[in-house]
């Protein structure tokens, strides 16, 4: 049998189905299903996406004689639905038709339309006549010729010039006087025809085709060659949709809405999609297009009446005007609009899913141009799979696996009020490094930023870029704006542990100091400017913000994800206050506790610079003895806060460069609160520069070359626990080696911490459960897992450096090509954000399963910034992790991504 290429529908008849997305794009799959299901929808016929690929291969000739006979026919089958002919000649009624686009996937605007196909001279007569509207006819004539000479013959403005076909009509509407296009009459648009035909001639060089057969073939290859455009190959990029693909294209019957006032089109929603309310809602407007009901030309109607009451109290519009001017379809077209009601409910119970149609009622008919599942919000995305699964219209697994979990973000910071954010200036735009939205006053230091925010003002920290020294300062602020860094750097990552918005390598900014620039504009102290965390928009002044509420809703889908998960979720937390956070977001543990950040609390800091600054081993021992308790106290805080669950306490990790001040006052206040010459501060921050400080003196090489700190930590963390348990708490303390690279490294920190626990256990009288493990974020530790997993008890991928050290890319400076990177297509993704499976990934599953064969029952994590991203969670369920750790306000995306991968998995 020869191949199929064309599929069509109509008259409750179609060849294809839902489930042949593939084959006949998604529009295309939905037309002949809902032909199946007895909806009414204008016939038609779909070439499928694999002509696509052979028009790229083959050219455009090959293609058209291939399919011929089979369009021909498919036509004839339209014709004889629709009771029209296509290219009529004998007086009967013309089937005119749309060409569409129409993908696997959905590429809204990026490929190519024409509408009103068939018409010329002798249709646009007899259209004329037999629907008695000869200023319709005319109107859908012009319009033809101009998307026509657009789409296919590419007549187009060329550059510094209007488009040519606008310029003839506002020619004409300038010489008559009209402000509107409602106003032009009939004789106007016969001239108009005539004049859109004239720039055919002159710009393409060849007569507008009058022949519909002519024009058919024209605008299927159109959209066959819009395939290709470069908007369309750029979209493709974004959204992961693969060039073989290719696009159907859906050839269906016109019906027009604006056939009068029993005629009208518009759009509508099973359900709302911004807050998931069950709840029939949509737009249309009488004597229209389609494309009048989004252009907002023309104010389009409500469709219930529920929804045009809610309408006007928003609008404060009276229930006179209302009834005068603005009914809803349900009140002005009752016997229409239930029927739509009906279609509606059934496309829903048919796909179990919100749908978003589109309909046109030609002359009292009713006719449904799409339907497919719709866009929805973060909320409503919850709130509808919840609503369903009670409602019986889906099941668990179907509930869980529907969720977008990055959207979850939306429910989890605040967001600005969509009115306020429309009217809002855009400034600049940066990496959305951490999402949510901030409002407030620009303060360029930590300190400010602490003083502003205790007198009760709302403040976002400015910076070049952040350092730990400005954690009090990211604290006190409502959000961060850095002028460089990238997903991992600094600012980002604390701030998306705080849970806090954070734009960084913002686009124009400068900051120097105490001022900042953004593109050329001055902002000083004080002004206002607002942050879309989400988008990484920068905006001008103060921007209205909203804090979502987690419903009900939210507590059952987590509950569902619970249900249904294999690894479960920890979190990355400095502080008790963060670690509650997780916790009441359903982190069971922390996943990683960066003590460094500890240090920068208060006045610890000074206690630390003490340490740093001692010369030698009796120095540091003093330094040390004063900063044990305070350890101890923060130890205590987030073991409390996490009683029962495993806390992974991380031992000094960065280079100790970072606890000194660079700049020359700091360096003076140092000197004096420490009592010494300021030249012995600057000597020793000169002795600690490093030229590469992320593979410098850090990690374990601290402990390995300094183990009384080690041994510090230790005993603060082994003491806390004890003293924990003395009060009846559950401490799990699991003591973690940064930055390991070979067994000896972290043979010798244990070793450390094994005496160090030994002897407190003898001082106390009383034993903690303790683990003793390692991070695993240096190639050649992933290499060698086997070995080391001898003595580690746990291992905890810390992608972020292995990342950094598979690729060589320097996580501080990488924001300089990667974007460039992900423009060119070299790399899919930032690899610090979405792990590289391929890669780094093989790293990784090295490392879990030649930890596995020396240790069966090694514990498994990751800490990497990547636990709270969905398609690396499902990676790490892939390589057999036991759990993901993330910042806190990530943690229930990771849950719902952990039981999306095990359901998938499984
Ligand atoms: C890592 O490297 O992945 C990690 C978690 O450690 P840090 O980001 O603190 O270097
Ligand atoms: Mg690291």
């Amino acid at each position: 049998m020869s191949t199929k290429y064309v599929y069509t529908f109509g008259d409750g008849k179609a060849e294809g189905k839902a489930d042949m997305k593939n084959l006949l794009g998604g529009k295309g799959a939905n037309l002949a299903e809902m032909n199946l299901i007895g909806v009414p929808v204008p016939a038609g016929f779909t070439i499928t996406t694999e002509v696509c690929t052979d028009y790229n291969k083959l050219g455009k000739d090959a293609v058209v004689a291939m399919i011929k006979e089979q369009v021909e026919a498919a036509v004839k089958t339209t014709e004889a639905a629709m009771n029209a002919k296509f290219d009529a000649k004998d007086g009967s009624f013309p089937l005119l038709l749309s060409v569409r686009s129409g993908a696997r996937a959905s590429m809204p605007g990026m490929m190519n339309t024409v509408l009103n196909l068939g018409m010329n001279d002798e249709t646009v007569k007899i259209i004329a006549e037999k629907s008695g509207n000869e200023k319709f006819a005319y109107d859908s004539y012009r319009r033809f010729i101009h998307m026509y000479g657009d789409v296919v013959m590419g007549v187009e403005a060329e550059e510094g010039h209007h488009n040519p076909f606008e310029v003839v009509l506002d020619e004409l509407k300038e010489a008559k006087g009209y402000k509107v296009d409602t106003e032009l009459t009939v004789e106007d648009l016969k001239v108009l025809v005539e004049g859109y035909k004239a720039v055919i001639r002159e710009h393409a060089g060849v007569d507008f085709p009058t022949n519909p057969w002519d024009q058919l073939w024209g605008s299927v290859c159109a959209v066959f060659d819009s395939w290709n455009t470069e908007r369309a190959i750029l979209y493709r990029r974004m959204e992961n949709i693969p060039s073989e693909w290719g696009t159907a294209v859906n050839v269906q019957a016109m019906v027009y809405g604006n056939m009068g006032d029993t005629s009208a089109t518009g759009v509508c929603f099973s359900r709302d999609a911004a807050t998931g309310e069950d709840q029939f809602n949509g737009e249309y407007l009488i004597n229209a297009q389609g494309e009048d009901v989004v252009s907002g030309v023309r104010t389009p109607l409500e469709i219930t009446k529920v929804g045009s009451l809610r309408w006007a109290e928003r609008n404060g519009t009276s229930e006179e005007v209302r009834q005068a001017e603005f009914l809803s379809m349900e009140e002005a077209m009752p016997e229409l609009y239930n029927e739509l009601d009906t279609i509606q409910q059934k496309l829903e119970d048919h796909y179990s899913d919100m749908q978003d149609m589109e309909f046109t009622i030609q002359d009292g008919k009713l006719w449904m141009l799409q339907t497919r599942s719709g866009k929805r919000t973060g909320a409503a995305m919850v709130k509808m799979a919840v609503d369903m699964l009670e409602q019986g219209m889906i099941d668990a697994k179907t509930a869980i696996l529907r969720q977008e979990p990055n959207k979850l973000d939306e429910l989890l910071h605040p967001v600005f009020e969509q009115s306020a954010i429309d009217a809002a200036k855009e400034l600049s735009k940066g990496l959305p490094a951490s999402p949510g939205a901030a409002t407030g006053q620009i303060v360029f230091s930590a300190t400010a930023a602490e003083d502003w925010a205790a007198a009760g003002k709302k403040v976002i920290l400015v910076r070049r870029e952040t350092s730990p020294e400005d954690l009090k300062g990211m604290y006190a602020a409502e959000g961060i704006l850095t002028e460089r860094g990238g997903m991992t750097s600094h600012a980002a990552v604390v701030a998306r542990g705080m849970g806090k918005c954070c734009i960084s390598s913002a686009a124009g900014v400068l900051v120097t100091g105490t001022s900042m620039t953004i593109n050329g504009v001055d902002f000083k102290e004080g002004d206002f400017i607002s942050l879309n965390g989400t988008t990484g928009k920068v905006y001008e002044g103060k921007v209205a913000t909203i804090t979502p509420t987690l419903d009900g809703d939210f507590g059952k889908l987590m509950d569902l994800a619970e249900n249904n998960t294999r690894m479960y979720v920890r979190t990355n937390a400095d502080t008790p206050a963060d670690a509650q956070t997780a916790r009441e977001f359903g982190a069971k543990g922390i996943g990683l506790c960066r003590t460094e950040h500890m240090f920068f609390e208060g006045d610890k800091i000074w206690k630390m610079r003490e340490m740093i600054l001692a010369e030698d081993l009796e120095g540091r021992k003093a330094a040390l003895a004063k900063l044990l308790p305070v350890q101890r106290e923060d130890f205590s805080g987030i073991l409390e806060a996490m009683d029962g669950f495993g806390v992974t306490i991380r031992l000094l990790d960065p280079p100790l460069h970072e606890f000194t001040p660079n700049d020359e006052a700091s360096q003076i206040e140092m000197a004096e609160k420490l009592g010494i010459d300021v030249s012995i501060v600057k000597a020793k921050v000169e002795s600690l520069h490093e030229f590469n400080p992320m593979l410098g003196h850090r990690g374990c090489r601290l402990g390995n070359t300094y183990p009384e700190i080690t041994e510090m930590q230790a005993r603060a963390i082994i003491e806390a626990a004890c003293d924990l348990k003395a009060k009846g708490k559950d401490p799990k303390p699991e003591i973690m080696v940064p930055l390991i690279g070979t067994l000896k490294e972290f043979k010798m920190q244990e070793d450390i911490i094994r005496e160090t626990a030994a002897a407190v256990f003898a001082e106390k009288g009383i034993k903690v459960d303790f683990l003793v493990g390692t991070m695993i974020e240096i190639p050649r530790a992933a290499l060698t897992a086997d070995a080391i997993a001898e003595y580690a008890e746990f291992f905890s991928f810390g992608t972020n450096d292995l990342t950094q050290m598979g690729f060589g890319y320097s996580r501080d400076d990488a924001g300089k090509f990667l974007p460039i990177y992900i423009e060119k297509g070299i790399l899919k993704h930032d690899p610090f954000q979405v792990l590289d499976q391929e890669g780094i990934g093989q790293l990784v599953r090295m490392g879990c399963e030649k930890g596995k064969s020396t240790r069966p029952d090694i514990k498994l994590g990751i800490c990497g910034e990547h636990g709270g991203e969905p398609s690396s969670v499902e990676f790490c369920n892939s390589v057999g992790m036991d759990y993901v750790s993330c910042s806190p306000f990530r943690v229930p995306i990771a849950r719902l991504a952990a039981a999306q991968a095990n359901l998938k998995q499984n």
